[in-house]
Formats: C-alpha cells, sequence, structure tokens
C-alpha cells in the first residue's frame, strides 16, 4: 500500500541530523519530484528534473493524502509568506508544470502562444502565457469555455469543434509554442500545422495512444515537439513568486481529508472545476 497524493503543503516537523538549511517550524511544500539524489550522471550535470534516483511522490514514495508525510531535503520548495496552503498546494506540480515549459520555450514577448485544453493545467498555463507578455491562444472545444478562457487573459479563444485549430493559429501568424494540455494526443497531432517557423509542440498532457506528427510539418519550418515535465525544486519556487506578485492562481474545490475519496471521484469524473484539494485542521 502506499499513501497517493502530490503538491503538498505543510510544516517540517523534524529533520534529521544531517540536513541543514531548512527549519522546523517552516513552511514547504513537496511537488511530483521528490527530490533528486546528487549523484547520479544527470544530477552532476545539473539536470536534477531527470535524477535517475529520485522518488515521485504517491506514485513511488508515500505522498500527501496524510497529516504527516516524510520528503528528501532536496524536493522542499519553500512556501512565501502571504500564500495560502490551499493556494499554494495546486501549484506545485500544475503551476511549475506550465510556468516553466512557457519559460523554457523559444517563444519571446509579444510572440502568439497557445494553450491548447482549459483544464486543470490549461487554466493555469492561460494565466501565465498572458503574464509573460505572450499573445494568448486558447484552443478548446465547443464554446463552454469561451467566456473562462477570456476571462483569464486569451486574447484569442478558438473552438476546435468548430474550426479548424490549426489553420486558426496560423491566421493569427502562427504560433511560436503551443502547450498541449490534453490527455489526447490525437488532438495535438494536427496543431503542428499551427506552429510557426522555429514553433515548439510542448507536450505536458499525458495520453494513451501515440502521438502522429506529420513529418513534412517538421521538416519545413523546422518546427519541433518536445515533451516537458514540471521542474526543480528551485524553480518552482520561481513560480510561487511569480505567480504571488501576478495574483495567479488556480481554481480549486476543497474537501476535507476525510472525504478525500469524494473529491479523488469528482476530479477523476473530470467535474472538478479545477483541481481539488483535501484540507486538514
Ligand atoms: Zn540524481
Ligand atoms: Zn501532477
Amino acid at each position: 500500500p502506499l499513501i497517493p497524493g502530490h503538491e503538498v503543503v505543510g510544516r517540517i516537523e523534524a529533520i534529521a541530523a544531517d540536513v541543514s538549511g531548512w527549519s522546523v517550524g517552516q513552511r514547504v511544500g513537496v511537488g511530483f519530484l521528490g527530490g533528486h539524489c546528487g549523484r547520479c550522471e544527470p544530477c552532476r550535470r545539473g539536470d536534477f528534473v531527470n535524477c535517475r534516483d529520485q522518488p515521485f511522490t504517491g506514485m513511488t514514495r508515500d505522498g500527501g493524502y496524510a497529516e504527516m508525510m516524510t520528503a528528501r531535503m532536496t524536493g522542499l520548495v519553500a512556501i512565501p509568506d502571504g500564500f495560502d496552503a490551499i493556494d499554494a498546494a495546486p501549484l506545485l506540480c500544475a503551476g511549475i508544470t506550465t510556468f516553466n515549459a512557457l519559460r523554457r520555450s523559444q517563444a519571446r514577448a509579444g510572440e502568439l502562444v497557445a494553450i491548447h485544453g482549459i483544464g486543470g493545467l490549461g487554466h493555469l498555463g492561460v494565466q501565465y502565457a498572458r503574464r509573460m507578455g505572450f499573445r494568448v491562444a486558447a484552443i478548446s472545444r465547443g464554446e463552454d469555455k469561451r467566456a473562462l478562457a477570456t476571462k483569464l487573459g486569451a486574447h484569442h479563444y478558438i473552438d476546435s469543434d468548430r474550426e479548424n485549430a490549426a489553420a486558426a493559429l496560423q491566421a493569427l501568424g502562427g504560433a511560436k509554442a503551443i502547450l498541449a494540455t490534453v490527455s489526447s494526443p490525437s488532438a495535438m497531432s494536427p496543431l503542428v500545422d499551427g506552429l510557426a517557423p522555429h514553433g515548439e509542440l510542448l507536450v505536458a498532457g499525458a495520453g494513451q495512444e501515440p502521438l502522429s506528427v506529420s513529418t513534412l510539418g517538421l521538416i519545413f519550418g523546422e518546427r519541433s515537439v518536445r515533451g516537458t515535465m514540471v521542474g526543480t525544486s528551485i524553480e518552482t519556487e520561481d513560480m510561487l513568486g511569480f505567480s504571488l506578485l501576478q495574483k495567479i492562481s488556480a481554481m480549486i474545490e476543497t474537501f476535507p481529508l476525510e472525504e478525500g475519496q469524494r473529491g479523488f471521484d469528482r476530479m477523476m469524473r473530470n467535474e472538478a472545476r479545477f483541481r481539488v484539494v483535501l484540507t486538514m485542521d
């Protein structure tokens, strides 16, 4: 048995003898990556996200659906004062995923960036993209999300049920980056044709079937498809600082820990708008 749950915020209750730089009582968070080892080859090259000996919180090591948990020092994220735990927690994976993907993309201020999918990740992606200074296009199916996407900061809304999203992006000049947050690879694939030269499709949503991309679409325009996974603990602190500065927050629903199953089921049925946060006293 394993305790599930990542995106955890709490206070340090105790620290091991060999830990320095953190203190009892300090408010900290843990995201998906449970802390790098510092010894493997990627770590020695400074690539902590791709550490080969890193626990995945709630997947390979006990997570946060609990009142207490243990964590590696290298996985800790300092939570700034002024950030409520329930607001900081849902950013520790979804926030860093979208923030870092955009911050590390080829897109520069004023260029067109598209966010594909307005859900748990996408509703944050739109906010980050807008506050980072991009021209933002939100892509979703149907008209339901139009008003929300606009409110979150999208300059353009593309209803992919009604129009060809790639053509719509090209009509806007072509996207320098498309952050794909949906869980359907077949919905992402055609968007490659909406990229500007040197544009990148950043894959943050996981799905079962493979992505199928036109090779000519990649060659002409030298476009690329790239996976993106969260970020380091210090980058997560950058993200929290930016979120506080720019007043970016996740839309959440809260459930007490005792009703965790109800919240979990709601999330799995895709009914939550948009992130479920478990609270405890
Ligand atoms: Zn390592
Ligand atoms: Zn996550």
